[in-house]
Protein backbone atom coordinates (compact mmCIF):
# COMPACT_ATOMS: atom_id res chain seq x y z
CA UNK A 1 0.00 0.00 0.00
CA UNK A 2 1.08 3.23 -0.67
CA UNK A 3 -0.63 5.03 1.39
CA UNK A 4 1.12 7.72 3.49
CA UNK A 5 -1.04 8.55 6.74
CA UNK A 6 1.44 10.54 8.30
CA UNK A 7 2.24 12.98 5.51
CA UNK A 8 -0.14 16.30 5.52
CA UNK A 9 -0.50 18.62 2.88
CA UNK A 10 0.28 22.62 3.86
CA UNK A 11 0.49 25.88 2.41
CA UNK A 12 3.44 27.84 2.68
CA UNK A 13 2.96 31.56 2.78
CA UNK A 14 5.08 34.29 2.08
CA UNK A 15 5.71 36.29 5.20
CA UNK A 16 5.79 39.69 3.72
CA UNK A 17 2.96 39.72 1.27
CA UNK A 18 1.12 37.17 2.91
CA UNK A 19 0.57 35.12 -0.36
CA UNK A 20 0.43 31.66 -0.84
CA UNK A 21 2.82 30.31 -3.15
CA UNK A 22 3.90 26.84 -2.75
CA UNK A 23 2.21 23.85 -1.01
CA UNK A 24 3.90 20.80 0.31
CA UNK A 25 3.39 18.02 2.55
CA UNK A 26 4.63 17.28 5.72
CA UNK A 27 5.63 14.17 7.78
CA UNK A 28 3.66 14.71 11.18
CA UNK A 29 6.67 12.21 12.79
CA UNK A 30 10.05 13.63 11.16
CA UNK A 31 8.68 17.32 11.21
CA UNK A 32 8.31 19.17 14.67
CA UNK A 33 6.90 22.61 14.63
CA UNK A 34 6.29 25.02 11.70
CA UNK A 35 7.94 24.71 8.81
CA UNK A 36 9.97 27.81 7.79
CA UNK A 37 12.09 28.12 4.23
CA UNK A 38 13.52 30.33 2.26
CA UNK A 39 11.72 30.44 -1.10
CA UNK A 40 11.44 32.30 -3.83
CA UNK A 41 7.95 34.58 -3.89
CA UNK A 42 6.23 35.84 -7.46
CA UNK A 43 4.95 38.80 -5.93
CA UNK A 44 7.82 40.24 -3.82
CA UNK A 45 9.82 38.93 -6.41
CA UNK A 46 12.68 38.26 -4.60
CA UNK A 47 13.54 35.44 -2.22
CA UNK A 48 11.86 35.73 1.63
CA UNK A 49 10.70 33.60 4.28
CA UNK A 50 8.05 31.27 4.07
CA UNK A 51 6.21 30.07 6.81
CA UNK A 52 3.69 26.91 7.52
CA UNK A 53 0.18 27.25 7.44
CA UNK A 54 -3.24 25.66 7.10
CA UNK A 55 -5.32 25.90 4.15
ZN1 LIG B 1 5.91 37.81 -1.00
Amino acid sequence: MAKNENRNNVALKCSECKSLNYTTSKNKKNTEGKLNLKKFCNNCRRTTMHVETSK
